[in-house]
């Protein structure tokens, strides 16, 4: 990507969209992150506080970033969230919490990035998903149900803004070496990487440098994709 860019990476304080950040001020973009909790992880990073699962807050946290970085031109909804629980234990509070935030609050994240996309008549859109959005995941209902969904929600806004230029795509990881990751016992930590081909977790940035591509001009004839970056782990789907 040539041209310097307005980046926002949601859920940036940590883990992959941290390392996706980096990236981005690396390759000379404008960068902000929205956490809930938005502590200064870098100076090159504007940090702003948003918590995605209320409307008012997303629109707050870009007037932020839109009045000190300018209107958003790509956009990494990547803020995720587990509660994992057996279906037979699953609460509603559980089942809705992660919905809420990871698809509905993408969702909000996504239509409020919309107007100035359009006018622009250039947006790109990177939906971080997950391997188990299609494989499925016991003890993951609402986490499969909220990553699947994105898919949908990805390959619908790629329809419907595609011909004003805006992309619309999905990574789909498998396990990364993050906070997430750390919080599963030892057992499913080696249960998990027993059934990746490559034999290991991803490190952060390789999961920053697809989401960078898929927003560079490289990519600029690629939209509703759903990119593993997953070992193997998902072969077939
Ligand atoms: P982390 O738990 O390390 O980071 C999650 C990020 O989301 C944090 O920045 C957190 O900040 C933010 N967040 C959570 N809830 C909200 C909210 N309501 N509003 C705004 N921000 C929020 O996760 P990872 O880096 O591991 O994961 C990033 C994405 O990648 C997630 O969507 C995850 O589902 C996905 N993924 C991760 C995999 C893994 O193995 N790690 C595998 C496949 C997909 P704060 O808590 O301060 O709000």
């Amino acid at each position: 990507m040539t041209e310097a860019r307005t980046v926002l990476v949601t859920g940036g304080n940590r883990g992959i969209g941290l390392a996706t950040a980096r990236l981005f001020a690396d390759l000379g973009h404008r960068v902000a992150v929205t956490a809930r909790d938005p502590k200064s992880v870098d100076d090159r990073i504007m940090s702003v506080s948003c918590d995605q699962t209320d409307s008012d807050a997303v629109d707050a946290a870009f007037e932020d970033i839109e009045s000190n970085l300018g209107a958003v031109q790509v956009l990494v909804a990547n803020a995720g969230i587990t509660r994992d629980q057996l279906l037979l234990r699953m609460s509603d509070e559980e089942f809705s919490a992660v919905i809420d935030t990871n698809l509905t609050g993408s969702y909000r994240m996504a239509r409020r990035a919309t107007r100035a996309m359009l006018r622009a008549r250039w947006g790109r859109r990177i939906f971080v998903s997950s391997v188990v959005g299609l494989l499925g995941s016991a003890g993951q209902v609402n986490y499969a149900a909220s990553k699947a969904g994105l898919v949908g929600l990805a390959r619908s806004m790629a329809r419907e803004l595609g011909s004003r230029n805006i992309t619309s795509n999905i990574v789909s990881p498998g396990p990364v070496e993050t906070e997430m990751f750390a919080s599963l016992t030892d057992d499913q930590q080696t249960t998990i990487i027993e059934q990746v081909p490559l034999g290991r977790v991803a490190r952060p940035d390789e999961i920053a440098e697809t989401i960078a591509f898929l927003a560079s001009d490289s990519a600029a004839y690629i939209t509703g994709a759903v990119i593993p970056i997953d070992g193997g782990l998902g072969m077939g789907h």
